[in-house]
């Protein structure tokens, strides 16, 4: 037999394989082998529902959790209609699997929109599945800063204490002061930076435009209350002088300053509430303005 397929002669006549393909024949068998093992031992953490040695759970999870919410039943709210949302449920399984010991922490984040139901209805679903840590998202993309707020306020009972809450996207200086006040522990925000960048700075006097032709012959420095390097060494007529000659060191050297000025925000937060003296903290940076010009 010629067609079709090598004869028994033929395989008979072959020449037996080399060397450096008997290796290669080896790597793939103890390749195919141990990718094997590793789908058993997978397949045994799974039925045993142990989710931490299921080794491709964190691959999976986000599909399956679209696949549950696709099977969901129908919430039976007018603001819901047409959308499934998967039933409620006390399963903490995913937990565990979330956490990396020592590195980092996934956090579920809480949207709705400006709906204090569906961020409510939100919140307590993701509470139930006992994620690390909650962030809330969707905000801050627009809308009027009270309803920024407004939400915050409206989520914020439904997380549980013990857990950082990270508020998505915010805010300006007086605003994180703001929202520590609500009980956020932490935000992330372009603003400092990107400012910087366009030579807005924040300071504990206000807020200062170093592009305004009244920092061109003042050489006090940008916040006298500022320790960073910035403000130690610099005045706002060199940092003018950079910016207006388009110099790169403009850009470094103020958003150096502005990522001081946040640190130095969220630190003064961070001991105020420790002194138990956060009101009275609050109420001074609400007077002084922190978002208002330093020179009008
Ligand atoms: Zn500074």
């Amino acid at each position: 037999m010629k067609c079709g397929g090598a004869s028994a002669e033929d395989v008979a006549r072959s020449p037996s394989p080399s060397p450096a393909e008997s290796n290669i024949v080896s790597h793939s068998e103890r390749l195919a082998a141990a990718l094997f093992a590793i789908l058993l031992l997978d397949r045994a953490a799974r039925s045993r529902g142990n989710l931490r040695y299921a080794f491709f759970e964190k691959v999976r999870a986000p599909r399956e959790l679209s696949s549950r919410a696709q099977r969901g039943n129908p919430i039976p709210d007018a603001n819901l209609q047409g959308i499934t949302l998967p039933p409620c449920s006390n399963d903490n399984s995913l937990d565990t699997s979330y956490q990396l010991p020592g590195t980092q922490s996934l956090f579920a984040i809480v949207q709705g929109g400006m709906y204090p139901d569906l961020r409510r209805e939100c919140a307590e679903r993701l509470v139930g599945m006992n994620f690390p840590g909650y962030a809330i998202g969707g905000l801050s993309v627009g809308e009027p800063r009270a309803l920024t707020y407004e939400t915050v306020q409206a989520v914020e009972p439904h997380l549980p204490q013990e857990k950082p809450r990270y508020l998505m996207g915010v805010g300006t200086p007086e605003e994180i002061v703001e929202y520590a006040g609500m009980g956020i522990d932490m935000m992330d925000c372009v603003l400092p930076t990107r400012a910087a960048r366009h030579g807005l700075l924040f300071t504990s006097e206000g807020k200062v435009n170093i592009k305004n032709s009244r920092y061109a012959l003042d050489e006090s420095p940008l916040d006298p209350n500022c320790r960073c390097r910035v403000c130690t060494r610099y005045s706002r007529a060199y940092l003018r002088h950079l910016y207006s000659s388009g110099e790169l060191l403009a850009q470094v050297l103020n958003t150096i300053h502005n990522v001081a000025f946040y640190l130095d925000t969220m630190k003064a937060v961070r001991h105020a509430i420790q002194l138990g003296e956060f009101s009275r903290f609050l109420s001074g940076v609400r007077a002084r303005g922190l978002n208002s010009p330093a020179h009008t």
